[in-house]
């Protein structure tokens, strides 16, 4: 047998190493070892041999080898390409403000969703990353970098509705104590707007910031450039959020990346406008990254759209990019990793 360590929550831990005869605080002590970053049992030096040999027969312990990494001179940005022991790759982010340093995780390998403009899209979903491959992505890269990790953003590749339980599990390791112990305050988790995943989400009622990502307020537009709003139609879709935000008190962040002649028209600013009343939520423009396989282009009304919202009440930001020299932006290193090795 070889149970995935990683995934497991310090509560089934502890149960399973009483199983083994050990007594409680064994699991805080090997839990704590897991959220460090060993590769194996042995580099956990303060538990006897004969247990990590135990261990060892009981689970299967590693992690991600650094397929690719590449530094960004201009703002210290780092990319990731991990590769887990199936040889599967994802991309992990970290990004160094001034408010500390985000690291932006993958959770899945590929994505299903569709999205026009999306590059980690392209090739389809592959399979879902656990709960521990998701953490492994912070713990790995606080390991390999030397830096302290403060928030984390789930905008990698993947729809982590898509992929909730384990989602919700993840988020539980990290928040722990004996882990990371990274507050909900400081995780935002992104979606492309599975309406289900948001009212689950709304249930447990968790202090995380939830981002959506609208990029367009009509329904002809959404459904050309994300196939979801055809299962998930934008009006219910702020239905949705308008309950979300009713339930938490949470601001939402609406994601809008600004395209050429497609999303960036005054009517449409003026509908996000409707749409959010009653509601405060955040827009956060982004300037298109160009994916080479899509026809869509950079929008050159970023700022009047900008103004057109706020001088109607609702908060617009530009997103600031980062590691612009790097190909930082989601899913184009491993597309670039995968074009290499002609998959
Ligand atoms: N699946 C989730 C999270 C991953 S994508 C989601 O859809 O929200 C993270 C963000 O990057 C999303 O807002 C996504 O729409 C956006 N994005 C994807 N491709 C982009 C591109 N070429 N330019 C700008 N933003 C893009």
């Amino acid at each position: 047998m070889s149970a995935d360590i990683r995934s497991m929550t310090l509560e089934e831990l502890t149960e399973a190493l009483g199983e083994m005869g050990e007594p409680a605080f064994r699991g805080r002590q090997v839990f704590a070892w897991l959220h460090r970053g060993v590769r194996s049992f042995d580099e956990m030096s303060d538990i006897s041999k004969s247990l990590r040999e135990r261990l060892g027969e009981r689970f299967s312990l590693s992690g991600p080898a650094v397929a690719r990494k590449q530094v960004s001179q201009a703002d210290g940005t780092v990319k990731y390409l991990w590769e887990f022991p199936d040889g599967n790759c994802i991309e992990t982010v970290l990004m160094r403000y001034r408010h500390g340093n985000t690291v932006c995780i993958s959770s899945q390998v590929g994505c299903r969703m569709g999205c026009a403009f999306c590059a980690s899209t392209l090739g389809g979903r592959v399979r879902d990353l656990t709960a521990g491959e998701m953490a492994e992505q912070v713990i790995f890269t606080q390991a390999d970098s030397g830096l302290e990790v403060s928030n984390i953003v789930l905008m990698g590749i993947g729809e982590p509705m898509d992929n909730l339980d384990n989602v919700l599990r993840f988020l539980e390791l990290v928040n722990h104590p004996q882990g990371l112990n990274i507050g909900m305050r400081h995780i935002s988790l992104s979606t492309c707007g599975v309406i289900p995943g948001i009212r689950r989400l709304a249930e447990l009622g968790l202090q995380l910031t939830l981002s959506v990502s609208l990029h367009a307020p009509d329904s002809e537009t959404r459904s050309r450039i994300m196939p979801v709003n055809r299962a998930y139609d934008v009006e219910a879709l702020f239905g949705a959020c308008h309950e979300y935000f009713q339930r938490t008190g949470r601001r939402i962040s609406f994601e809008y990346a600004m395209i050429d002649g497609v999303n960036d028209a005054d009517w449409q600013a003026d509908l996000i406008v409707r749409r959010l009343r009653g509601m405060p939520g955040h827009v956060n423009l982004i300037p298109l990254n160009d994916v080479s396989e899509s026809p869509f282009k950079p929008s050159r009304r970023t700022r009047q759209f900008q103004r057109r919202l706020e001088s109607q009440g609702v908060t617009a930001t530009v997103r600031r990019s980062l590691g612009g020299d790097i190909d930082a932006s989601c899913g184009q290193l491993r597309r670039k990793a995968m074009e290499k090795e002609g998959q």
